[in-house]
């Protein structure tokens, strides 16, 4: 794979090449099948940076190409062996050329999407600045997702009040299948890895929570996952992130969906809370993450569940069959707090699950390995956070984690 960056001012444009033994099929780090459209993308910045360390372009670039590099990337500029050496001990890929001295910075920013996991995030760090995502079209690739608000949310962060820097990119059309997207997780995170300079950054907060960090959440099912490829500091992208001088912080790594839907809603920055991106004055109410939001939101609020949606809706057809299901500790917790959920589209999956108030009980409380992994200058402040709002999980429950997906 080669990778070039070349700039119009404040755009950065990224092209990449495959060599012979690459493939437009590969896999993203959760092991999902991806499909490449295109083999450009920009990058948007709000200004022009002073300058781009070039660790941090090759890490940018990596996130797009990663799952379709099969055996060597040669960047523009040489990087640093930090780098190199963490691309070569988690993909197995040779990374180069090497000649550069690696780099540092010291403050620490919120990738900020807006949902109640991310808001959650911002809430314990009231300092950080925001770096915001937004997709825009790529001039090769038809826009089929034109119901995809992206604008919407970007107004929304830069209305919270916290110091923002939008990023525009086309990055995820570079993707055809499944769907465009982010090729790997942390291709969200392009625009704040070419602004660390500039922004002085030395860590990137992300809203991932437990289900995402320890339990095998997204596209994974009900697995203990300390190793956690994507998000474990000690993971293939924990260590590239750290190499190129911008720690992955999870300030919400040890806490449920129902912990960050409460700090969301108890937030000043509440009213900007949107998790889809399909309504433009505020969630659709229609859709598979509007109904397991609510379900959620419900439960926080021990309120019945408000939906339209029946079980012959094709969004509810996964909760008339048993589990597994993504995402199953909210599923349980939901279930067994929501009055009445024996009349909703969640009746059948909450008599598969039997859940109750006390075997969901851990799901209120943090899980303390979390705090030891967020890099010393940092931790502090989360520590305190979750010690004063939430509480952390005794053994008993902290052992409900450490067995998850085994029965
Ligand atoms: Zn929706």
């Amino acid at each position: 794979m080669r990778v070039s960056w070349t700039s119009d001012g404040a755009v950065r444009h990224l092209t990449f090449r495959l060599d012979p033994e690459d493939d437009i099929t590969g896999h993203c780090a959760d092991g999902q099948p991806l499909k490449m459209a295109t083999n450009s993308c920009r990058v948007e910045l709000p200004r022009e940076p002073r300058e781009i360390h070039p660790d941090l372009a090759a890490l940018a670039a990596w996130t797009v190409v990663a799952p379709w590099t099969r055996r060597a990337v040669t960047f523009d500029r040489p990087i640093s062996a930090e780098l190199a050496e963490a691309i070569h001990d988690g993909w197995g890929i040779e990374a180069g050329p090497v000649g550069a001295s690696p780099r540092s910075g010291r403050r620490l920013a919120v990738s900020y999407s807006g949902g109640a996991d991310s808001v959650a995030a911002a809430a314990m760090l009231p300092d950080a600045p925001f770096v915001h995502f937004q997709r825009v079209s790529h001039p090769r690739v038809p826009n089929r997702w034109t119901h995809y608000r992206a604008d919407v949310l970007a107004k929304l962060a830069a209305r919270t009040g916290r110091e923002p820097t939008v990023v525009r990119s086309d990055l995820e059309f570079t993707l055809a299948e499944p769907r465009p997207g982010y090729p790997e997780h942390h291709a969200v995170a392009a625009g704040a890895l070419l602004m660390a300079d500039e922004l002085d950054l030395g860590g990137l907060a992300f809203g991932y929570e437990l289900g995402s960090r320890w339990l095998g959440g997204d596209r994974y099912l009900l697995r203990y996952t300390p190793d956690n490829p994507m998000w474990a500091p000690h993971g293939a992208w924990g260590r590239a992130f750290a190499a190129a001088g911008v720690h992955i912080v999870l300030p919400v790594g040890g806490v449920s969906e129902a912990v960050t839907m409460r700090l969301a809603l108890s937030s000043p920055l509440r009213e900007y809370v949107r998790w889809c991106l399909r309504g433009e004055d505020g969630p659709c109410g229609t859709c598979g993450k509007c109904l397991y939001k609510e379900l959620i939101q419900a439960a926080v609020e021990r309120r019945p569940l408000r939906t339209a949606i029946g079980p012959d809706r094709p969004v509810a057809r996964k909760w008339q069959e048993p589990p597994p299901y993504g995402g199953q500790e909210m599923i349980e917790y939901g279930c067994a707090r929501i009055p009445g959920i024996e009349d909703t589209v969640f009746a059948k999956a909450a008599a598969f699950l039997g859940a109750t108030e006390s075997s969901t009980a851990w799901l209120d409380r943090c899980y303390p390995p979390a705090i030891e992994e967020i890099p010393e200058p940092w931790r502090a402040t989360v520590r305190d956070f979750i010690a004063a709002e939430i509480g952390f999980m005794n053994d008993d429950e902290a052992r409900r984690v450490e067995t998850w997906g085994l029965s």
